[in-house]
């Protein structure tokens, strides 16, 4: 397998942060830090903020997310927002399965797998979220997890619709919470997830399958993960709301 045949990306996780005059403010700051980048660059932002970042990212290399959408185009689903909705707002990509959404909001496996499909269909860039727990991982069972959740999520997903599928391997003890993964441990399930692809499709598929770590990942630790053979760019929480940081990040996913 050829780490060439991949583009890394880098997308920015902004979790419940920033108003939309903010988000504008941010994205302008980071617009020509980004410019050369070698690798995607994606702002996930929040809902209220899509119009105004996919205005300010107008023409730059910046793409613009969602951090949820629901798997119904519309209908009684009070507080939801479909794929069209967001697409009509500026929105190409889409997270789906974060550990914050499935661990305060109650998301399942079934209902993430609901939710890829059905932005897929629309058009939508899906950024598929997994990782363990820190008592898994303290009980040996971390690829067991995560081969679980990608097996459920992907449920239906067709190879040529995989290309808009980037999974991002996120270990859930590493968000947010300063601790990373080492680069040593976050391979080896990114590993793990390519070799659940080339059984779950073909070996072709696997090798150009988009596979990112999140976790603490920050301009000091971020060449490191990068450098490794299956880790293809980041989603990244904390350092994204701060452009300097998060321009690091990406200029060592472009080296
Ligand atoms: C995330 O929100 O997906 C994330 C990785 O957050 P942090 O970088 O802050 O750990």
């Amino acid at each position: 397998m050829d780490k060439s045949l991949r583009t890394p990306v880098i997308a920015g996780n902004w979790k419940m942060n920033l108003t939309p005059a903010a988000a504008k403010a941010l994205i302008e700051e980071v617009k020509p830090l980004v410019a050369d980048a070698g690798c995607g660059v994606v702002f996930c932002v929040p809902y209220v903020d899509i119009a105004a970042a996919a205005e300010a990212a107008a023409g730059s290399n910046i793409k613009i997310g969602a951090q949820n959408v629901h798997w119904e185009s519309k209908g009684a689903y009070t507080g939801e927002i479909s794929a069209e909705m967001l697409q009509a707002v500026g929105a190409e990509y889409a997270v789906i399965g974060h550990s914050e959404r499935r661990q305060f909001f109650g998301e399942t496996d079934v209902t993430v797998n609901l939710r890829v499909k059905a932005a897929l269909a629309a058009g939508l860039k899906v950024i598929l979220c997994n990782g363990e727990l820190l008592e898994q991982r303290q009980q040996g069972i971390t690829m067991e997890v995560v081969r679980y959740q990608t097996k459920i999520n992907l449920a239906g997903v067709s190879a040529s619709a995989l290309a808009n599928v980037i999974i991002a391997y996120e270990p859930v003890w590493a968000i947010g919470t300063g601790l990373t993964a080492t680069p040593e441990q976050a391979n080896e399930v990114c590993k793990g997830i390519r070799q659940l692809l080339a059984e779950l499709y073909d070996a072709d598929t696997a090798a150009k399958a988009v596979i990112q770590y999140g976790g603490s990942m920050n301009a000091a630790n971020a060449a490191d993960l990068l450098a490794q053979y299956d880790i293809d760019g980041g989603l990244i929480g904390g350092a994204s709301l701060k452009a300097k940081d998060f321009a690091a990040i990406v200029a060592a996913a472009s080296a």
